[in-house]
C-alpha cells in the first residue's frame, strides 16, 4: 500500500465524518512547498473516498500571523513588519491585499491541480467570532495551558500570560502588543518595541483594550491549532517536520486539544520538505517556485506524482533536471497501462495524480524540447510525421501539444545549453561549411544520403559512427561539424534524434 492509503486505513478506525486540515501561512509568497500539504491531504481524501467515507477537506489560510519577513523584491512592505498578513497591501495593486493577491493565485493554481479543498481564513474566522466556545474554554482554563506549555519550555511562561494577541487600535501592528490584563472577554494591552525575525518593530506606544468578540487579535499558534481541530472536528492533519520534532507545536496542541477542548487530536501525517535547487525554499532569499511558476514548464500530474512519493524523505526539486522526473513519471505511465512491468505502488501514485481520465503520451519530454524549436508554428500534422518517424504513434496529441509547449519554455528557463538552439540560415552555413574538410564534408553527404531510408534513431546513430569511421573521421569532428553546420554551435541534443526532429529535406539540402 502506498502511505496515503494506509493512512485512510487508519484514519477509518475512527467512526464519523473524516476532516483533513490543511493550512499555508500567507507571511510569505505561497509555493511549491506549501502545496505540497495541501496536493498530499487530496490523495489522503482520494484515498477515503475509494473506501467510501464521507470527507471534508478543509485549508486555512493564516492570514492573521503577523508579517515577519520581507519577500525579496519587496521592499517597499517593510513599513509593514510586524502588522497581521491581512492588512498589508497588494504590492503589484490589483486585489484589495496582499493575501487577497496570493491566496487567489494559489487557490486557482491548485485547481490546475484537481485540488479544491474548503478554504477559509483565519482573521475571518476570528472576525466572525467562530471559535467563542474554544476560546472561552482556553480562557477559563489558562492555568492548566500553561503547565502544559511549560513542559515544552525552557523559560516557564508566567503564570499571568494572557492568551490573546491584540491588534493595536493605534498603529494597526499585532508583533508589537503585550496584554496586561484580562477581564472577562476584554484584553488590555500596551504597544512596545519588539524583535521578529525580520528585525526590530517599533510600538506606538498606545495602551488599549481588545474585547476578543471582535476578533481584531489571535491565539498564540499552538492553542489556535488546537481550536481549530476541536472546531472542524480535524480527523487528520498533514504536517511539515519542523511541527513534529520533539517539543514541536504539534505535541502540545495535541495535549491542549485532548485535555482541555475533549476533542480527540487529528491522526498527524508527517512529511520532509522540499528543498529548491539544493537550497532551502524561501521568499525572503528569493528561492522560490510557485505552482504557476511550475505550470508554465511542466504537467501538474508530474509534481503531484513526486510528491506522492515517500514522506519521510527530504526531496530536491532541481530545475535542470525536469527531464528525468518526467522520465520517471512516464515509466509509472507504462506500468500503469500495463505496457512494462514494475511496482504496482507506482502505477497507484500515478492514477493518484491524474487530474482527469488517463491518457497516454510517452512521447520523452527532451524530445518534446527538440521539437518546440524546431517546427515552425509548433504545426501538429508536421509534429505528427516527425515523431511517427521516430516510432512514436500510439499518444495522446492533446496531451503531446501542451508538453511541447511546456518544454519549450523549461528549456528556454532552465534547459543546458545543448538543448537551447536556433537552426541557422544559408548564410551562415556558407561561412561554417568554409571551416570543415573535406572529410568532413564527405561524412555529411553521406548522412545526407541515409535520410531517404526510413531509419530510426538508433539506427540513424550506428550509420553515422560506420559513415564516419569509412572516411577516416573522428566521430567527434563529426558531431562537431554537423552540429555547427545545423545550429552553429560545437555541441546540441542527441545527433540521430536531433536529425530525425527535423524537416528530411532542410537536413539533406544543408548536408549534401
Ligand atoms: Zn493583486
Ligand atoms: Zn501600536
Amino acid at each position: 500500500m502506498k502511505w496515503f492509503e494506509s493512512v485512510a486505513r487508519k484514519l477509518l478506525e475512527r467512526k464519523g465524518l473524516q476532516v483533513i486540515e490543511t493550512g499555508t501561512s500567507i507571511s510569505g509568497i505561497p509555493h511549491i512547498g506549501n502545496a505540497s500539504d495541501v496536493i498530499r491531504g487530496d490523495a489522503i481524501r482520494k484515498a477515503l473516498l475509494e473506501r467510501e467515507a464521507d470527507v471534508d477537506f478543509i485549508w486555512v489560510a493564516d492570514d492573521s500571523d503577523p508579517f515577519r519577513k520581507i519577500p525579496k523584491g519587496m521592499a517597499g512592505l517593510r513599513e509593514y513588519l510586524g502588522f497581521p498578513v491581512k492588512d498589508i497591501p497588494d504590492p503589484e495593486g490589483c486585489h484589495g491585499g496582499f493575501v487577497d493577491h496570493y491566496v487567489e493565485e494559489f487557490l486557482s493554481d491548485l485547481e490546475e491541480f484537481g485540488v479544491e479543498p474548503r478554504p477559509y481564513s483565519a482573521t475571518e474566522l476570528y472576525m466572525c467570532n467562530a471559535f467563542h466556545e474554544e476560546i472561552e474554554t482556553v480562557l477559563d482554563r489558562s492555568g492548566e495551558i500553561i503547565e502544559i506549555l511549560n513542559r515544552f519550555r525552557e523559560d516557564p511562561l508566567p503564570e499571568d500570560t494572557i492568551f490573546w494577541s491584540p491588534v493595536c487600535e493605534n498603529c494597526g501592528r499585532i508583533a508589537s502588543t503585550k496584554p496586561t490584563d484580562i477581564d472577562g472577554l476584554r484584553v488590555s494591552y500596551v504597544c512596545q518595541d519588539t524583535e521578529i525575525s525580520g528585525g526590530r518593530v517599533k510600538g506606538c506606544g498606545f495602551q488599549g483594550e481588545s474585547d476578543i468578540r471582535e476578533g481584531k487579535g489571535k491565539l498564540p499558534w499552538r492553542i489556535e491549532w488546537a481550536v481549530r481541530w476541536k472546531h472542524f472536528r480535524v480527523t487528520c492533519e498533514p504536517l511539515g517536520k519542523e511541527h513534529a520534532s520533539a517539543g514541536g507545536s504539534f505535541w502540545t496542541s495535541r495535549i491542549i486539544s485532548k485535555e482541555i477542548l475533549g476533542w480527540e487530536p487529528p491522526l498527524p501525517v508527517i512529511y520532509e520538505f522540499f528543498t529548491l535547487n539544493g537550497e532551502k525554499i524561501s521568499s525572503s532569499k528569493g528561492n522560490v517556485i510557485t505552482l504557476g511558476d511550475w505550470l508554465r514548464i511542466c504537467e501538474p500530474e508530474v509534481l503531484k506524482y513526486f510528491m506522492y512519493k515517500r514522506l519521510n524523505k527530504q526531496r530536491d526539486i532541481k530545475l535542470s533536471s525536469i527531464p528525468s522526473l518526467v522520465d520517471e513519471y512516464d515509466r509509472a505511465e507504462r506500468i500503469f497501462f500495463g505496457m512494462e512491468d514494475g511496482d504496482t505502488k507506482e502505477g497507484r501514485m500515478y492514477e493518484f495524480s491524474q487530474i482527469k481520465k488517463p491518457e497516454k503520451l510517452q512521447v520523452p519530454y527532451t524530445l518534446c524540447a527538440v521539437l518546440s524549436q524546431v517546427v515552425s508554428d509548433l504545426n501538429p500534422d508536421e509534429i505528427t510525421k516527425r515523431l511517427e518517424r521516430q516510432g512514436y504513434v500510439d499518444y495522446s496529441r492533446e496531451r503531446l501539444m501542451k508538453r511541447i509547449k511546456l518544454a519549450g519554455e523549461w528549456s528556454r528557463r532552465y534547459g543546458p545549453g545543448c538543448l537551447k538552439f536556433r537552426l541557422i540560415d544559408e548564410e551562415k552555413a556558407e561561412e561554417v561549411k568554409k571551416q570543415l574538410t573535406a572529410d568532413e564534408r564527405m561524412v555529411l553527404r553521406g548522412i545526407a544520403d541515409e535520410l531517404d531510408k526510413d531509419l530510426n534513431a538508433e539506427e540513424l546513430h550506428k550509420r553515422i559512427y560506420e559513415i564516419s569511421r569509412e572516411n577516416g573521421v573522428k566521430p567527434s569532428m563529426v558531431f562537431r561539424a554537423l552540429y555547427n553546420v545545423l545550429i552553429g554551435k560545437n555541441r546540441g541534443p542527441k545527433a540521430a534524434l536531433f536529425i530525425l526532429s527535423l524537416d528530411t529535406s532542410f537536413v539533406r539540402n544543408r548536408f549534401k
